[in-house]
């Protein structure tokens, strides 16, 4: 199996070369690529933490600023175990095109931890956590780093960042962190606002390609925060998700899950392996199914050479960061499967953490309506200028999109000039 496996590139090569597309398709001098290509800084950390065994074990920790041209740098910390320094490098520059696409005055940053957390006690984790986070403590802070939550971390892991900074600091910061508690400055909406931007640019697409999403068949890869919230907001709108899976497994139900139900047998049972009401499909078997929407809410190439050619959908949503491999992107535009590329579709996540942000800056909160209306602004009229590229240049959604990011943070590069 693994010697016919395609080999595909690692996740910081295909940042690199989808750059190099967008600045050649940009026609950008190479003293600019000089300036916005790389990351700015990198941070490799040591984490020792005592287990509740009393034993001492090690971690491996980073945080990279990408770019910092149009504000601080902003991007969620991943705690799994296959995080590696290229792929923290990977997100970060995802980061700062991200936030250029929906026009929001933040960089590209990223961190991560290389650790199995569900293997960690809640105190061996939150001794981990308050670690790292003194171990990365000169890079953040509200004007010049401010993570967020990612994979298998959460808002519990932010409050743990934000009291170890404030106790550091000697006195609150809430703006340090975003995705915190709602009852520590965090906001409304934001443990929903990456699915609901997924739905919106979804939805846009829909309109752009005449599809119905009322009664289409949705097919979400992995239950987490963001597919989980953007499956639920299919099911409200009518639309029927056929098929999802985590890691333990994937379900199926040609009629239409009850998304709430299995929402909350994966709350119970922590997963949805077993859920009533469907049957066991296996995860390639997932991926070919035909429908109209599929959403990717996993992890990072999870659809390669190796099954793009057996994926049967019109749409695309890239919910999770980096989920199509470049050699996948051609299989499935020769197919004509509109593609909604992730630093646009997710980003209704970071969206919401500015929100948040300004709101902690300010002491003053917003109602849910108000994030959720300001949420949809965004989303469709970054849909719409990538939209605009897309059609102008008979681009890909893909390279519009890094079009897009690129040129906005090129130009603030340019204004700025080169210090010294
Ligand atoms: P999460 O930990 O809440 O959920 C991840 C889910 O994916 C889990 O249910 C897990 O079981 C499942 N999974 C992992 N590997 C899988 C596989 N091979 N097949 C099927 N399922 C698998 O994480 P999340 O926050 O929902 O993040 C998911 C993706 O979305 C990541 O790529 C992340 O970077 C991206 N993202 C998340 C946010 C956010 O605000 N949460 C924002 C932007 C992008």
């Amino acid at each position: 199996m693994l010697a016919t496996a395609t080999i595909e590139k690692n996740a910081y090569d295909v940042a690199l070369e989808n750059f190099d597309l967008a600045a050649d398709a940009l026609g950008l001098e190479d003293g600019l690529r000089a300036m916005i290509k790389y990351p700015e800084r990198v941070l490799q950390v040591s984490i020792p933490v005592r287990l509740d065994s009393g034993k001492i074990v090690r971690f491996e920790g980073y945080r990279v600023q990408h770019n910092t041209t149009r504000g601080p740098a902003k991007g969620g910390i991943r705690f799994h175990p296959n995080v590696t320094a290229d792929e923290v490098k990977a997100l970060a520059t995802w980061m700062t095109w991200k936030c250029a696409v929906v026009n929001i005055p933040f960089g590209g940053g990223k961190g991560g931890v290389t650790c199995n957390p569900k293997a960690l006690s809640l105190g061996e984790l939150e001794r981990m956590t308050r670690r790292y986070a003194s171990a990365i403590l000169p890079l953040i802070g509200p004007e010049k780093d401010i993570p967020a939550p990612d994979v298998y971390t959460t808002p519990q892991v932010m409050a743990w960042i934000m009291d170890t900074y404030s106790m550091n600091k000697g006195y609150p910061v809430h703006g340090v962190v975003t995705g915190k508690p709602v009852s520590l400055g965090g906001s409304l909406g934001r443990n929903e606002a990456t699915g609901r931007g997924v739905f919106y640019t979804t939805q846009s697409s829909a309109e752009h390609l005449k599809i119905p999403v009322k009664d289409a068949r949705v097919v979400v890869q992995g239950f987490g925060n963001a597919g989980s919230i953007a499956a639920n907001l299919f099911h409200q709108a009518g639309a029927r998700v056929i098929a999802a899976s985590d890691t333990r497994g994937a379900i199926w139900n040609a009629k239409g899950l009850d998304v709430p139900a299995a929402m909350a047998f994966k709350d119970r049972t922590g997963s949805l392996a077993g859920f009533p009401g469907a049957e066991k499909i296996t995860p390639a078997e997932l991926l070919a199914l035909e429908c109209e929407i599929l959403v990717p809410a996993a992890l990072e190439s999870t659809i390669t050479a190796d099954n793009a050619a057996s994926i049967h959908t019109r749409i695309i949503a890239e919910a999770a960061n980096g989920p199509v491999t470049p050699e996948a992107d051609r299989i499935l535009d020769q197919k004509g499967v509109f593609l909604i590329p992730d630093i646009l579709c997710n980003a209704g996540g970071v969206t919401v953490s500015y929100f948040e942000w300004v709101q902690d800056e300010n002491h003053l909160f917003w109602d849910e309506q108000d994030v959720n209306r300001q949420l949809e602004k965004v989303m469709t009229r970054a849909f719409a200028d990538t939209l605009k590229i897309y059609l102008e240049r008979k681009a890909t959604m893909r390279l519009a999109a890094n079009m897009l990011g690129v040129s906005r943070v090129a130009e603030a590069a340019r204004v700025r000039g080169l210090y010294p």
